[in-house]
């Protein structure tokens, strides 16, 4: 069926379903840290309490139309939200035009979810909760079977993505006695390695560690050290991974055709 739509109409579609996954991404953003239920009760303002009406949950427009706040409460709606549904809708819409339907497609919309999901909530809680790491580690291992990177790749991915960061974080906490990487980001490292393969992997850990070091050091020069713990290392990982799934092919071609 949607072979028959025009491409302009598809791409939309894919966009306005994208908006409303990243409606749901943001009830797992602020309930999975608090150890609520994604799924239930529905929507309610988070400071009055009062549940959402329908014209109320509609991905970005009620943001625009509310005026960013609650109906009844005034309380202040976080801006966090429309741009996760944006994102997500310009992602489901990019991935569509970039890879058709297929699996490909499915396996690296469900792993741009849980990137933007992972990012969100590390920026926020610094945490990256297992209840989305580890389920996705074996969703991304199950897609390699039928779509890239293949199955032995992604099995590579999983154990090399763990098994560096383990290794860095074991060292790091045995030389310097405090503790510099979470279980969460090797966890999340593996979850790479499945949807991605382990080349992909590894530069997702060369750009997450390039760009942490880079705004880390900017931190420092314009003294203001301090924010060196406000931008915990999983967000960079969602940044490098984010890139390397993109862009990341080009880069390793050009890259080795520099050896
Ligand atoms: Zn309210």
């Amino acid at each position: 069926m949607i072979d028959t739509l025009p491409p302009a109409l598809a791409i939309a579609m894919a966009a306005a379903l994208g908006a409303v996954v990243g409606s749901f991404l943001n009830v797992v953003i602020y309930r999975l840290p608090h150890q609520k239920s994604v799924v239930w009760p529905s929507s309610a303002c988070t400071r009055c309490g009062r549940e959402l009406s329908w014209y109320e949950n509609i991905p970005i427009l009620s943001y625009v139309a509310l005026r960013a706040r609650c109906r009844t409460c005034h309380a202040p709606i976080s801006i966090r939200y429309p741009i996760v549904e944006a994102i997500t809708a310009a992602m489901f819409a990019l991935a569509f035009w970039h890879y058709g339907p297929g699996a490909l497609l499915v396996s690296r919309l469900i792993f741009g979810c849980a990137l933007i999901a992972l990012f969100a909530i590390d920026l926020e809680h610094h945490l990256l909760p297992n209840a989305i790491t580890l389920p996705l580690v074996v969703v991304g291992f199950v897609f390699s079977f039928f779509t890239e990177p293949g199955w032995f790749s992604s099995l590579i991915g999983i154990v090399v993505g763990g098994g560096v960061l383990f290794t860095i974080a074991e060292v790091y906490y045995r030389v310097r006695h405090e503790e510099g990487l979470g279980m969460g980001d090797v966890k999340m490292l593996a979850m790479v390695g499945a949807f991605l393969g382990w080349q992909l992997t590894l530069l997702t850990l060369m750009l997450a560690s390039f760009s942490g070091t880079l705004i880390g050091l900017g931190l420092i020069v314009t003294s203001r050290g301090g924010l060196k713990y406000a931008l915990p290392f999983g967000t960079f990982l969602a940044l490098g991974a984010a890139a390397a799934a993109t862009i990341g092919p080009g880069l390793l071609r050009w890259y080795l055709g520099h050896l």
